[in-house]
């Protein structure tokens, strides 16, 4: 499978056409931004960890029944995925306190919630994704009453997964973001699953293994993205 014309360069990665019209290529950079692409930078090796992390959560997740865009990995950066019309939703899943919402709550990071949380915001970067529910999503004509309540149904699915799944290699699964998007009418998981898009704390010493050491300058960056990828297993 070749790559031909640009479809789209995204902040991390880019997006190919490819000889067939349901499938694209994504290739993963090591470019790094926060803060609504204020911030920017290199982790190098990023590309690679986030492409290899991705591809082994979501066959994961396949494995679960949660349907995603995977199939094929093609190389160190490149995969080949489904191409979808993306939901312009962040779909966003919390299980500890962190980031924006310990701030806009007042809440100290850590504080382990009594049941996961589930939020939408509304993807675009140049109103700096704003947090929606889904009334406005359905207002909007964003997705339909069916495809939010599968998202919602996948999404916390993806969380039971992948808390398991992390805590088998000493994480714990602070909080993440995923998207979907429309397959041939098919809601399926799309985008990516990476330290960029997750916060992954150590189970014992509460280490930052995620992009937040990028975001708050703590250091360590590649070597965190490194860990994650080691204990992972991937080859
Ligand atoms: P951003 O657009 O936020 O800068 P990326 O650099 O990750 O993000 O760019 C990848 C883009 O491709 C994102 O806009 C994402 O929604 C989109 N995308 C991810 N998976 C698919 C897919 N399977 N089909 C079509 N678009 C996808
Ligand atoms: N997140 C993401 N992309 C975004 C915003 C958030 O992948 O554009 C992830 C982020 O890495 C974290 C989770 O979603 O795992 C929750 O992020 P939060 O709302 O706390 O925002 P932040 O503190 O990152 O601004």
């Amino acid at each position: 499978m070749d790559k031909l014309e640009q479809l789209y360069e995204g902040k991390a990665k880019k997006v190919f056409k490819t000889e067939d019209p349901d499938v694209l290529i994504v290739d993963y950079k090591d470019d790094a931004t926060a803060f609504n692409g204020e911030k920017k930078g290199t982790i190098v090796g990023k590309g690679v960890i986030n492409n290899k992390m991705s591809n082994y959560v979501m066959s994961l997740l396949e494995k679960e029944g949660v349907p995603t865009h995977l199939v094929k990995e093609l190389s160190d950066r490149e995969t080949a995925v489904k191409k979808v019309e993306i939901v312009p939703l962040e779909v966003i899943i919390r299980n500890v306190s962190a980031g924006s919402f310990a701030k806009k709550l007042g809440i100290e990071e850590g504080r382990k919630l009594l049941c996961p949380t589930l939020e939408f915001s509304y993807k675009d970067d140049a109103l700096g994704d704003p947090f929606i529910n889904s009334y406005y999503a359905l207002a909007l004509g964003l997705a339909t009453k069916e495809e939010i309540d599968l998202i919602t149904k996948y999404a916390f699915q993806v969380n039971d997964v992948l808390i398991k799944y992390f805590l088998g290699i000493g994480i714990e699964l602070i909080d993440f973001k995923i998207e979907f998007g429309r397959y041939h009418g098919q809601i399926i998981l799309a985008d990516e699953i990476s330290p960029d898009t997750c916060r992954l704390w150590d189970v014992t010493t509460h280490e930052k293994l995620d992009k937040d050491r990028f975001r708050r300058d703590l250091g360590n960056v590649e070597d965190a993205y490194q860990e994650v990828f080691h204990r992972l297993g991937i080859k």
